[in-house]
Order: C-alpha cells, then sequence, then structure tokens
C-alpha cells in the first residue's frame, strides 16, 4: 500500500513523535513494507513515520532509491550517539516538494536504534547517509530542515509556501 505524504502545515510534521514499543509484528513488518514502497514510488531515500501522518518513532532510509536491497536501513527508536566532521549540500523533503536548500550537517554520524524484532544495533553512515540519518530522525522529533537553515531562508521559503497554500496549490 502506497500512503498519501503529508506536505509541510500538516501539525504531525512538528509534533515529537512516540516510541515503538511493539515489535516482531506483521504489522509492523507491514508498516515498514509500504513505506519503502511510498518512499520508493516519492522518489526519495529516506521517509519517517510522521510523513504518512503517523506518530512513531520510525523511519526508512534507502541511499540506493530501491536499485540495492542491501543498501535498506530500517531506524526505529533511533537515537544520535556521535557526530563528526561538517557537510554542506543540497537537500530536500517529500514534505516539502519543490523546496531545496543547502544545510549544513555532520559528516560522520553513529545512530543507536532498534531493528523490527526490537534488537537493538548500532549504525554508522557518512555522507549522504549520514545526511539521510540525521534528516529522518529530525522528523521523528516534529523538527523540518527548514530548522537548519538561515531565519531568512526559512522565512521566504514559509512566505513561498503560504502563497501556494491560499492558491490551493499545496
Ligand atoms: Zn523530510
Amino acid at each position: 500500500m502506497i500512503y498519501r505524504i503529508v506536505k509541510y502545515g500538516d501539525p504531525v510534521l512538528e509534533t515529537p513523535a512516540e516510541e515503538v514499543k511493539e515489535f516482531g509484528t506483521p504489522e509492523l513488518r507491514q508498516l515498514v513494507d509500504d513505506m519503502f514502497e511510498t518512499m520508493w514510488s516519492a522518489k526519495g531515500i529516506g521517509l519517517a513515520a510522521p510523513q504518512v501522518a503517523l506518530s512513531k518513532r520510525l523511519t526508512v532510509i534507502d541511499p540506493s532509491a530501491g536499485e540495492d536491497p542491501n543498501a535498506k536501513i530500517v531506524l526505529i527508536n533511533p537515537v544520535v550517539v556521535r557526530e563528526e566532521g561538517l557537510q554542506t549540500g543540497e537537500e530536500g523533503c517529500l514534505s516539502i516538494p519543490g523546496f531545496r536548500e543547502q544545510v549544513t550537517r555532520a559528516m560522520n554520524v553513529k545512530v543507536r536504534a532498534q531493528n523490527i524484532e526490537g534488537e537493538t544495533f548500532e549504525k554508522e553512515g557518512s555522507e549522504l547517509v549520514a545526511r539521510a540519518m540525521l534528516h529522518e530522525i529530525d522528523h521523528l522529533n516534529g523538527v523540518l530542515f527548514l530548522s537548519r537553515l538561515s531565519p531568512l531562508k526559512r522565512d521566504l521559503i514559509r512566505r513561498k509556501i503560504r502563497k501556494l497554500q491560499k492558491a490551493g496549490e499545496w
């Protein structure tokens, strides 16, 4: 099943998500599969549960965009345990379509999370994977990449989005 991706303006995107407490269930497996399907069909490389209007600390990431099954990452209840270095690069968000901006984030990160079975693991990533993990974990905290921009840039984008909303084009 492909979910509808909610857009900026929906309060679920700016609300910290709730911890996942039930693991290994058919529902959780299905949700993870559906989130990958939804992300691939939208041509994204990361998707967090709040983006499909579910307040759960769960995100899927695939830097290969469906090309490499080994590239799939599922992070449940993730926390960042280490950040090193900096990178600046263009970033977008499926919930803020049409806007891409330069965002500075850590170059290398280590994340601790649970898998579908509830087992804790650590995952390291750099460059694009680090950027994706940090962007998605931000989503679970109700934080959008707009918050990582300068106030000037952020206000400009918000104004443009408000115009689109008024025109019924958002
Ligand atoms: Zn996003």
